[in-house]
C-alpha cells in the first residue's frame, strides 16, 4: 500500500489502496532538463525526492526511451539504489481489462509529481 501521505499533493489513488503498486518514472526530461535524450543537466531535488520515498517503503520503477542499460546507468550514476531499471515498452500484455482504461492508470508530468517537493 502506497501512503496517502507518500503521495505529492493533489494526487489521490484511484485504485484499490491495498495493492502495493510501484511509480513508474520518466528520466529524459523529468529527471533531467532534456526531455530528447540523455546528456541533460539532472534535477537533483528529484532524485533526492525518489531516494526519499524508496527509503519510505516506495517501489520505483525507472524507465526510459533510451533502453534498459541507459536507466541502470543512471540509477547508478546517482545513487538510486533499489529502484527497478527497464526501458519503456513498446506493447503491454495484461489480461486486466481495468489497466487498459485511461482512467486507471494515473499518468501525471512531473511538474504535478514533483511540485512542492523540495
Ligand atoms: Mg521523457
Amino acid at each position: 500500500m502506497i501512503a496517502r501521505a507518500a503521495l505529492p499533493p493533489g494526487i489521490t489513488r484511484r485504485r484499490s489502496p491495498r495493492r502495493r503498486e510501484p511509480i513508474f518514472v520518466d528520466i529524459d526530461g523529468t529527471l533531467t532538463n532534456r526531455p530528447d535524450g540523455p546528456g541533460g543537466v539532472v534535477y537533483v531535488e528529484r532524485v533526492e525526492r525518489l531516494k526519499h520515498l524508496v527509503e519510505r517503503g516506495i517501489e520505483i520503477v525507472l524507465w526510459s526511451g533510451g533502453g534498459t542499460a541507459y536507466a541502470r546507468e543512471f540509477a547508478a550514476a546517482q545513487g538510486l539504489v533499489g529502484v527497478m531499471c527497464v526501458g519503456k515498452p513498446c506493447l503491454i500484455v495484461d489480461d486486466n481489462r481495468r489497466i487498459r482504461s485511461p482512467r486507471k492508470l494515473l499518468i501525471v508530468g512531473p511538474h504535478r509529481f514533483f511540485r512542492d517537493q523540495t
